[in-house]
Formats: C-alpha cells, structure tokens, sequence
C-alpha cells in the first residue's frame, strides 16, 4: 500500500490549482517501478542523511556508487496486495518551487553521490536518486512535507512520489524546457538574425546568447573563451542543432551538462529561468580529463591554464572543439614573409608585442607603448584565409624563468572594428592591386579576461562574468587586447 501523506500536505493541497491533461499508469506499472527502484537503493539502513546539493571537492567525497537498472528494463514481480489506482490529476503541483531548480550542477544523487536514475525534486530543486521504496527520492518524499513531485533528469518525466504514479501535465513543459534546451532550424535561423529578449522567472528580462557565467574559481579563461566562441555561428549552430537528438521522452538518454555543448545551449535558451548559467560541471569536466591523462600536472598548474585566457583557447582548440570545426572555420596557412616566403598553417595567428620599455622616461612614467595592428600584420600574407581568423598576443603575459614571475607586457595595440586588411600571398611583394582579405571582429578578449562580444543585432556587449554590459563600439578597441576572434567578410 502507498504511504499515508502528512496531514499538512494533504490539506494544502486540496486547494491547489494543479491542472491536469490525463493521468496514467496501472496497478502493474506501478508495482513494476517499486521493484525496479529496489535495485537502485542507495540510501541504505538508517535512512538518509541531507547533504548539500553544489558539492565542493566531490573527487573526494565521492563513494563507490551501486550500479543501477532502468525502470522499464526490469522484469514483473510478484505482489499480494493491489494498491489503489492513481489519481487522475496530482494534487502536487502546485508546490513545484521554480525559483529553486538550477539544472546548470553536477546531476548526481545528493544522498548516494549516484549518477544514474535521478530525480530532482521540484519542491526543493535537490537531486536524489531512484522512486521505489527506500531509496533517496523516495525516503525524501517521506520526510519532507510537500516534496512530492519529481522529474527524472534523463527523460524528464516526472512522478509523485511516494504514491509512484506518473504526472501527465502541461504545466511541468516549462521545468522540462530548461532541463533539455531545444533548438529547431527555424529557430537557430531566427537567432542568428535577431536580439531576443526573455523575462527571468524574477522578472529581469535577459538577451538570448549574451547571458552572464557564474564566476568558477580558478576559470577565468574559460568564461572569457566560451564567450567568445558562442560567436561563432557554424560552431553555434552545430551546437544548439544537436538538441535535437535527444530522447523524446520515450527513451532515456543522457543529459549531459559538462560539455561545451550544453552550455552553449543554456546560454541560446529563451525558456532559462535565470538571467545567468553556471560553467560550474563544464570546468570540473575540463579539469578532470587534464588529471587523467596528465596525473603529474599540479592543481596550480591546471589553475593556470584556465584562468589564462590563450592557454584556455589552445586547450579548447585542441581537445574540446570538435576537430571537424576547428579545421573547418579555423584553419589557415600563412605566408612568412621575412622567412623567406615559408609557409606556415595556423588555427590561430600567433603574434608578438614590442618589449615594453625597461627605463622611465623623462616625465618619470613609463611610457605606454603603442603599435598598431596592420603593422603586426605585416610580415604575414594569407596564403589560405579561414572563415574565422583568431589572433593571440602570445607574449601578453610573460614567466620570468629564474624568480617564476609572471608579468605582463602593457603595448596597447590599436585596431579596427571593422575591414581588418590582411594581404593575400598572391599579392604579396607585387605590384598587385589584388585586393585584400578583409575580416570583421566578432569577439575581443583583454588581459583581464573580460569578453567582449558582437551581438547578432551588431551590438557589443562586455561580458565580465556574471556581468554584462552593452558598450560602444568604439569602447571595444580600448584596454590590452589578448585573442580576438575575426570573421572573414571579403576575400580577394
Ligand atoms: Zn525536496
């Protein structure tokens, strides 16, 4: 028999609003689902113990994990009692708490540390894993008052618990829309032409595609270069157009949240609740593949590497961008043309800074010095120009190899907007009126890891974390540029 509910709860919900399509589910389903989550009981005797959702240095913490079955893939099982037929509407929903649901962390049981089979609770947004009788989702339905409502995070079907029948409700679409952000090709269309706002569920309204990333201790780089890259439009589209594989619903499917995917995609979704989404499992991703495969690297280091935003790109363009891409939008050939015309190919144009001057001059203040870009330019000729041209000021930041300081090169380079001109090889060291390549910047990452970005609308925002603040186009050029990312608009 299912568990009585809590007074309170009971009474609460009589007066609930919950609107209901259908409901559904057997007698049979529903003893099929308990036996099935037998087997993914985590929690074990004594019942569980609360602990908190956003776990730090969860490599640690983290235990051995039972594995677990699917609900549907489990075999009948015998019963003796028939447990009474679920209600046609859930009574629940109206204690669904959206504000408290952030889909952006690590889906893992917050009882168990479990990966597979779980369950948010929609009341308090925590996850657990399993439905049937003692396990963590299950237990929590029983010791808390009003937490009865759960969606699985893998198929994002959703269930009353402890009662275990399924909830048949159009008003659960919008939780589901944020869990698996969707993209049709009329809609990736649409939002490479036009600046759409959306309303957050505290009323702020937010720009679609320029949406701030929560602050990730030791990952500024990484916030800096996922902005600048959610820029470029094949790899966008590529992206957000990969929704579509996904489960229907029908069939379980991960839901992974730690990839450059996923968080290109929450950062393109109209139907977010927030403002903001978090890189939170995409860092730690990041950071533990580096461990696996470089077991001798040191925590600093890896610090290093994605608080610095070229290192984060070149990481980015040889492990996580789908190498498909980078060749395909990234990849150019270079002529050298003080290297006796050698030929060079490139994912992105490595480029030097003057050395800052060592002495003050006679006004007592270091003289900024200044160069301009074409002239940085000038001992290159495109030989192959790719579509998006990635420009690194590799000696920005500089490690002195005695005392181990870094410092930094202040040259401010001066360049445009718009119709930046790089010769073609063709033309090169001719007479040739051949025109050059001409390319527009997209994005604009400075010293500080501060991102600025080319809207689709051809607004620039700077992105600095969490903060996002439209500027002028003008005010892009100003401070220590560090990578930039350039579409090509006219070729020779
Ligand atoms: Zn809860």
């Amino acid at each position: 028999m299912p568990p009585k509910r809590k007074r309170g709860a009971t009474v609460k919900a009589a007066s609930s609003k919950a609107k209901s399509i259908k409901a559904s589910g057997g007698d049979e389903d529903g003893d099929e689902d308990n036996a099935a989550d037998d087997d993914t009981t985590h929690a074990g005797v004594g019942g569980p113990k609360k602990k908190k959702m956003k776990m730090k240095n969860d490599e640690q913490n983290q235990q051995p994990t039972p594995t677990t079955k699917e609900d549907e893939t489990t075999t009948k099982t015998e019963h003796t009692c028939t447990p009474p037929p679920p209600p046609k509407t859930c009574p629940y929903l109206s204690f669904v708490n959206r504000p408290l649901l952030d889909f952006d962390f690590e889906k893992r049981c917050s009882v168990s540390f479990a990966k597979e089979n779980c369950y948010c609770c929609l009341t308090c947004g925590h996850f657990f894993a399993g439905r049937g009788p003692k396990t963590p989702a299950y237990t929590h339905a029983l010791e808390r008052e009003n937490h009865f409502v759960f969606m699985h995070l893998e198929n994002g079907r959703a269930f009353c618990l402890p009662d275990n029948y399924e909830i048949f409700d159009a008003s659960l679409e919008d939780v589901r829309k944020v869990l698996f952000p969707r993209f049709t090709s009329e809609e990736i269309k649409r939002l490479e032409k036009e600046a759409i706002w959306s309303k957050a569920l505290d009323g702020t309204e937010y720009l679609v595609g320029v949406v701030g990333l929560n602050r990730v201790e030791n990952a500024k780089g990484v916030n800096s270069i996922v902005q600048s890259l959610a820029r470029v439009e094949k790899l966008r589209a590529h992206f957000l157009s990969a929704s579509l594989i996904r489960s229907d619903g029908n069939n379980n499917n991960k839901n992974e949240n730690d990839t450059l995917q996923s968080l290109c995609q929450r950062i393109w979704n109209k139907h977010n609740f927030r403002g903001h989404t978090s890189p939170d499992s995409f860092v730690r991703k990041l950071r533990k593949q580096i461990k696996l495969a470089h077991p001798e690297k040191l925590e600093t280091d890896i610090d290093n590497l994605f608080n610095d935003p070229f290192a984060t790109l070149r990481h980015f363009l040889t492990f996580v961008v789908p190498k498909k891409y980078v060749d395909e939008l990234f990849r150019g050939e270079l002529l050298m043309l003080n290297q006796k015309n050698k030929t060079q190919p490139f994912v992105f144009v490595p480029l030097k800074l003057p050395d800052a001057p060592l002495f003050r001059d006679v006004m007592e203040k270091n003289a900024i010095p200044q160069v301009a870009l074409a002239e940085l330019l000038k001992p290159f000729a495109l030989k192959t120009a790719p579509e998006y041209l990635i420009l690194a000021f590799v000696n920005r930041f500089s490690k002195n190899q005695f005392t181990k300081e870094v410092s930094k090169n202040p040259t401010i380079v001066t360049f445009p907007v718009k119709n930046l001109k790089i010769q073609a090889s063709s033309a090169a060291g001719s007479n040739s009126n051949s025109n050059p390549f001409s390319y527009d910047l997209l994005a604009n990452v400075d010293s500080a890891g501060k991102a600025t970005v080319k809207h689709v609308d051809g607004n620039w925002y700077e992105t600095n974390d969490l903060f996002v603040n439209e500027v002028l186009a003008q005010q892009v050029t100003l401070g220590e540029t560090y990578v930039q990312i350039y579409k090509r608009v006219a070729s020779p």
